[in-house]
């Protein structure tokens, strides 16, 4: 297996800087996703990867090694495209062979190996039927058997589980982590859906307009966001922002003065914004919880409000309030039916408030 070394990697489409100057270390055996809103690059950079997008300029090493000019064979890398990219009129074993045969690999080795994958993957009892004879979850399988029948140094996946109805998409992430537990595999795994990269990443890459925002740990990027944007975008559902202007508070800390009318306590925290700055204050919905339906924060502010939506989920129950001058999200675990217009009380919990500065809408400490 191999890291992937991306430096000042550019890439113009015509007058378009779709990628600019991009600088990522992938490190050998991990699993990275690169997600980010449609349109932000994350194709584009897993294309330049795999040598199907040719650079503006800039470098590409794959376990050390310099392939910017090596065409797509050449790299080591091997890519699952989101179609699947089956052969139709192939079986199943001419599918997951057909490269080994292009490279001149003998007869009984391809079918070993296509023996090999099959297993793995669990796809021998199919191996003698045609694309069109398999369901979704088996097709993906196969794609994902060509892949690894090439014995790349990196995987490249682009999407593959998005034509999977959900409960099929839930168990092939789980099926994709084992296979790369079990491999020790590098993986670059394209996707738009911040659930998938939390789930199954070791490290998620998020970007935006061709920039990345920030690269960390799903942890890192859930409890630690660099700034508003990835604070929105990761984390479901999102978390809720809120403008308002730090002032002295009582008792000689700071206090957070919501444009939207509350005053949150920030306590004495030694970092806290000075008095008269603008921020931004992010609340996730696991932080606001209604009074008797969960463990109450240590400290809290408290207000009641009336639920203005209600979207019960079974093992919990999701409720939108009027607060600060917009709506909260709060969620509900073990939840009680509650119905639109009932009145609760609910406390946010205050040390778990993410503030930004509201020009620059970088975190503050
Ligand atoms: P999605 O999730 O929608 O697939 P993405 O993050 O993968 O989006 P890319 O496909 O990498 O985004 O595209 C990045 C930007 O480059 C987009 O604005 C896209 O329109 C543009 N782009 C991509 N390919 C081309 C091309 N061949 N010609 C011109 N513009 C392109």
């Amino acid at each position: 297996m191999a890291s992937v070394s991306i430096r000042a990697l550019d890439k113009w489409f015509g007058d378009f800087h779709a990628i600019p100057a991009l600088d990522l270390d992938i490190e050998d055996g991990s699993f990275v996703a690169l997600v980010g809103p449609s349109g932000c690059g994350k194709s584009t950079t897993l294309r330049m990867i795999a040598g199907l997008e040719t650079p503006t300029a800039g470098r590409l090493m794959i376990g050390g090694r310099d392939v910017t000019d090596l065409p797509p064979r050449e790299r080591g890398v091997a890519m699952v495209f989101q179609s699947y990219a089956l052969y139709p009129h192939m079986t199943v074993r001419e599918n997951l062979t057909f490269g080994l045969r292009v490279a001149g690999v003998g007869t009984a080795e391809r079918a070993r190996q296509a023996l090999e994958a099959a297993r793995l993957l669990e796809i021998e009892p199919y191996l003698d039927r045609r694309p069109a004879q398999l369901s979704g979850g088996q097709r993906q399988r196969v794609a994902i058997g060509r892949a690894l029948v090439r014995k790349p140094d990196a995987f490249l996946f682009d999407e593959p589980l998005s034509n999977l109805d959900a409960q099929l998409r839930n168990a092939m992430r789980i099926e994709l982590k084992k296979l790369h537990q079990r491999l020790g595999a590098t993986i670059v795994f394209v996707t738009h859906d911040q659930v998938e990269a939390m789930t199954m990443a070791d490290r998620i890459v998020l970007m935006r307009k061709g920039v990345i925002e920030q690269a960390g740990t799903p942890l890192d990027l859930f409890e630690r966001p660099a700034n508003g944007f990835v604070a929105g975008f990761i984390g479901a559902p999102a978390m809720r922002f809120f403008a308002g202007v730090a002032e002295a508070g009582p008792g000689g800390g700071t206090a957070i003065r919501l444009d939207g009318g509350e005053t949150l306590p920030m306590g004495d925290a030694a970092a806290a914004p000075e008095p008269g700055r603008r921020v931004r204050v992010g609340i996730r919905p696991e932080d606001v919880v209604p009074r008797g339906h969960g463990l109450p924060p240590q400290r809290g502010f408290a207000f009641t409000a009336p639920v203005l939506l209600s979207e019960p989920l079974g093992n919990e129950t999701l409720l939108i309030a009027p607060f600060g001058g917009g709506e909260v999200t709060s969620r509900m675990y073990r939840p009680k039916p509650v119905r639109v217009g009932d009145v609760l009380e609910f406390a946010v919990d205050l040390d778990r408030l993410h503030l930004f500065d509201e020009a620059s809408e970088l975190a503050l400490p």
